[in-house]
């Protein structure tokens, strides 16, 4: 492509907005334009680049046996009304009328329209596992959309969504999934982690995201210094609940002091947690008091509970509650089983390591640890434990450390949460009606983008992998109206369209000094200059990323670049 003739607006400065270095780089370099808070503009360079990304995605789906397909953004209420999360997502779905007054959302994901394509369409075991994904944008009305295209209000994803007949073989979709996305991220050349982000009424292994390692990373991850041990500590509960039993009268006295006592208790652990704004919520769910100690900067999740209960100590007094509170806790994909096993609430919610619960009765409070499912005897609130920095890891090797992280992926197990309740059953080899096993898998491919940025940069802009910058080559006539740079210029350009290698040619009539700045800020990875010596058929090679420079005759370009 000839720049003279591209839409590649470059700035001298920061955008006043802009507090990250991908935000930063990406405006700068013509990579994208705001429109509205969270809403982006791809310029064309932008858009080759989110198109090399989508790419690599779209292969490692289709190689585990994924298939692509693409599933509307108007998504009509009644879907979200059958789940219940036409209320549990709360304010972070756009939604909106149609003419005749009927509700419709902007897909924010796609669970309740591919669970209902599938209860049509699929009825026999025969026709199971079944995965398909799609690559489409999703609108999130985010409370605080900011860092550019890691917080969106429209984003591009890549979203899967799986059928199993059990569970067993749910688990090997998941870890297709899971192989996939490490391949992905690798093949991206990030530096990741896949991390635990398990709720405690989940279970331990049931969904993971995908975190690549950055200070400007939202979530923060604990993690063994030397085995693979990660979890995102946001989502690695500890809950204390306060139990009233019949023996006890006096319990409901209780209930407020070790209520409130272990909220505090809770924040006084958390002194790390805390400095990120920790919160913490008393729920009463049946007989039990259950604390959950939300991140402040989840702000939404607060949100979403004030609006859905209108307080912050709640009675669910039916199922229905208990299914809104948990829809409103368990962020955007995740489902919570609802029986009576639930009292740990939200994967959102807590930010430590122990899963903790405990409870009163005439000797004490007792505490149980829910990941072991040992009860152990404590006299003092004070006894909570909570996993801090150089603590030993749970799995025994090494020690914790923290760190902060980009979300870029999550895997989900999501079990019969949307099969059930939207109908979606399948007979099986008996011939009996079983209630379809479901996963759901995200990549925000939009964030990726930007995350990419975040790990490839430097002081003059952007330093892009191979596989995902936007041409291999950047072609630069120093002097164009020198007729010799013009037309070895022009020459070496037909070249390298030939040996079909992509090339940008910087052809505009600038100053040096102007052309070398933004080809900094693009970060192509190889750079040729024609300059003083086009005569002699001799032109500049300089590495983008390690600065490497070579003079080389025009000819061995391809070979080079090659
Ligand atoms: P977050 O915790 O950052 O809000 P999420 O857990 O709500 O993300 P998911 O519902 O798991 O997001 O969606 C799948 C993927 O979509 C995420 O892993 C992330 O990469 C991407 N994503 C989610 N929200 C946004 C957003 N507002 N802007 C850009 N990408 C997003
Ligand atoms: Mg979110
Ligand atoms: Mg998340
Ligand atoms: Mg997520």
């Amino acid at each position: 492509m000839k720049q003279s003739q591209m839409l590649i607006p470059t700035l001298k400065e920061d955008p006043a907005d802009a507090e990250i270095q991908s935000h930063k780089l990406l405006t700068r370099a013509g990579y994208i334009r705001q429109i509205a808070a969270g809403i982006y503009s791809f310029l064309p360079i932008g858009q080759r680049v989110l198109r090399k990304v989508e790419a690599i995605v779209r292969e490692e789906m289709e190689k585990v046996g994924a298939h692509e397909m693409m599933m509307p953004a108007l998504e009509p209420s009644e879907l979200w009304k059958e789940t219940g999360r036409w209320t549990t997502f709360g304010s972070e779905l756009m939604r909106l009328h149609d003419r005749n007054d009927r509700e419709f959302a902007l897909g924010a994901t796609h669970e309740e329209v591919i669970t209902s394509l599938v209860r049509h369409e699929v009825k026999s075991y025969k026709q199971l596992p079944l995965t398909v994904f799609q690559i489409q944008n999703k609108f999130r009305d985010e409370a605080r959309p900011r860092f550019g295209l890691l917080r969106g209000r429209e984003f591009l994803m890549k979203d899967a969504y799986s059928f199993n007949e059990s569970y067993e073989s749910l688990d090997e979709t998941y870890q297709k999934m899971f192989d996939a996305y490490s391949n992905i991220f690798r093949r991206l050349g990030l530096n990741f982690r896949a991390v635990i982000a398990d709720s405690g009424a989940m279970g331990g292994k049931d969904t993971h995201e995908f975190m690549v390692l950055s200070e400007v990373g939202e979530d923060v991850i604990a993690y063994s210094d030397t085995s693979r041990y990660a979890a995102n500590i946001e989502m690695a509960p500890v809950v204390a609940t306060y139990e009233k039993t019949a023996e006890e009268p006096r319990a409901m006295e209780k209930i407020e002091t070790p209520g409130q006592k272990t909220m505090q208790q809770v924040a006084d652990y958390l002194g790390h947690g805390l400095e990120q704004g920790l919160k913490a919520i008393l729920f009463q769910v049946d007989e039990e008091f259950v604390l959950v100690v939300t991140r402040g900067d989840h702000e939404v999740n607060d949100v979403k509970l004030k609006n859905l209960f209108d307080a912050d100590i709640v009675e669910l007094a039916s199922e229905e509650d208990t299914k809104r509170l948990l829809g409103a806790g368990f962020g955007s994909l995740g489902p919570v089983a609802v029986g009576e096993e639930v009292r740990v609430v939200a994967d959102h919610a807590v930010n430590a390591l122990v899963n903790v619960s405990c409870g009163a009765n005439e000797e004490g409070y007792h505490y149980t640890n829910v990941t072991p499912g040992q009860d152990f005897e404590v006299e003092e609130y004070a006894d909570l434990r909570f996993i801090k920095e150089g603590d030993p890891s749970p799995d025994g090797e090494g020690t914790i450390k923290f760190a902060r992280g980009i979300e870029v992926g999550h895997v989900f197990k999501l079990g019969e949460f949307y099969s059930e309740r939207m109908n979606a059953t399948f007979l099986n080899d008996q011939g009996k009606a079983n209630t379809m096993i479901m996963g759901s898998y995200g990549i925000g491919v939009s964030r990726t983008l930007a995350a990419i940025v975040e790990q490839y940069h430097d002081e003059r802009g952007i330093t892009w992998p191979a596989n995902v910058a936007p041409y291999q080559v950047h072609l630069l006539s120093m002097n164009p109206k020198k007729e010799d740079q013009k037309e070895l210029a022009d020459q070496l350009y037909d070249t390298l369209l030939e040996a079909g290698i992509e090339v940008l040619y910087d052809d505009r009539k600038e100053r040096a000094g102007v052309k070398f700045a933004d080809s900094d800020l693009f970060g192509i990875p190889v750079r040729v200059t024609v300059g003083k010596r086009a005569s002699e058929g001799i032109v500049e090679v300089k590495e983008r990323t390690t600065g490497e420079q070579n003079e080389l005759s025009h000819d061995e370009i391809v070979g080079y670049v090659k």
